[in-house]
């Protein structure tokens, strides 16, 4: 039998930690519970899924849909698309079997690549990566770039592909339409092998939830503020690591200027495979407190501080009611009390 493989090239920068990865997690399953019971994809689908942060991994190799169990998404820091692209097409260079004169191989590969943000990258990096994919990939694979919210770059999507999707995340709804309209799109593309075999038959979506970009018209400005601002932390008594999430928020103020600040989303555990994908270089961006709306406690262990600075690491960590606290990044001890003026930490790429 003839294979339609289908790989998910997932964007999973902090930016997506909460919600959006939550939703991913869910529709990924969704997915392959409605694959298993379609006749069409049973006989021809694989599925394969592959993330990218700062680095990228393979979190399941290609394999048929019967014995396809979704994976765990985890969260890394940064957005290197290079990263993702280059392990795309060693997925695409390891596993494609192309059709010779003796036998029939693959059909044509469908990607579905989901991103949030702005590569992070070195731009002559993603360029290498870009070129390297239009000379070797771009004809003998269907690449469905999707833009998760509008804060990505459709210029460097529409150098990938012509199919480039805008999916508005606004609420558990639209992520629920979505996963079924990615469904319907890999059905109908199945189905149609035989009569279609170079294309992809995207099924119909309303034009709201999920519209396709104009690219002869956007004219993308790279966001001049970051839609969100996520701060690594460690917990002082698991020593685990937890992100905390902040959500760009305008609003005019009593005289009418136009103000700024970032209000919190949550604060959300990360395993060691956070550091695993981030970024090799670490980051040096600074944020001041000041601008930040509200605090969350632990994820961890609950204490009711989750954004302790440690004055000699310059690391978060958690507090709780102890007289003395101890850095979980570097021992270091010292005493808090609550509240006081802004500081400046450290924040993460996302
Ligand atoms: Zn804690
Ligand atoms: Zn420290």
């Amino acid at each position: 039998m003839r294979r339609l493989p289908v790989y998910f090239l997932i964007d999973v920068s902090e930016s997506m930690a909460g919600d959006p990865i939550e939703q991913v997690q869910e529709g990924m399953g969704s997915i392959i519970r409605e694959l298993r019971r379609d006749p069409y994809a049973l006989e021809t689908v694989w599925v394969s899924v592959l993330a990218f942060a700062g680095q990228a991994k393979t979190l399941a190799p290609l394999q048929e849909v019967l014995s396809f169990y979704p994976p765990r998404f985890p969260l890394g820091s940064g957005t290197s698309l290079s990263k993702g692209l280059g392990h795309l097409m060693y997925e695409l260079r390891k596993n494609f079997v192309p059709t010779t004169l003796e036998e029939k191989g693959d059909w044509k590969p469908i990607v579905f690549l989901f991103t949030d943000g702005v590569p992070t990258d070195n731009p002559s990096d993603l360029q290498a990566a870009i070129a390297e994919w239009k000379r070797n990939w771009q004809r003998k694979v269907n690449l469905v770039a999707i833009s998760f919210g509008d804060n990505t770059d459709s210029r460097v999507l529409g150098e990938l592909t012509e199919t480039v999707l805008l999916f508005k995340d606004t609420d558990q709804e639209a992520y629920k339409e979505f996963f079924k309209w990615v469904t319907a799109s890999i059905q109908t593309s199945s189905k149609a092998v035989d009569t279609h075999p170079d294309g992809i038959e995207l099924a119909g979506s309303d034009g709201d939830t999920i519209s396709k970009i104009d690219l002869s018209k956007t004219d993308f400005k790279p966001p001049t503020v970051d839609p969100f601002i996520v701060l690594l932390a460690k917990c002082q008594n698991t020593k685990q690591a937890y992100v905390i999430k902040y959500k760009k928020h305008v609003f005019a103020d009593d005289s009418g200027d136009i103000g700024l600040d970032y209000r919190l989303v949550g604060a959300y555990k990360v395993d060691d495979t956070y550091f695993e994908l981030a970024d090799e270089q670490s980051s040096n961006l600074k944020v001041s407190t000041s601008k930040l709306m509200g605090f969350p406690s632990c994820p961890c262990c609950g204490n009711p501080y989750g954004i302790a600075l440690d004055g000699t690491c310059g690391n978060i960590h958690c507090v709780g009611t102890e007289k003395v606290s101890t850095c979980p990044w570097c021992g270091n001890r010292a005493s808090y009390s609550a509240g006081g003026d802004g500081f400046d930490i450290n924040r993460a790429k996302g």
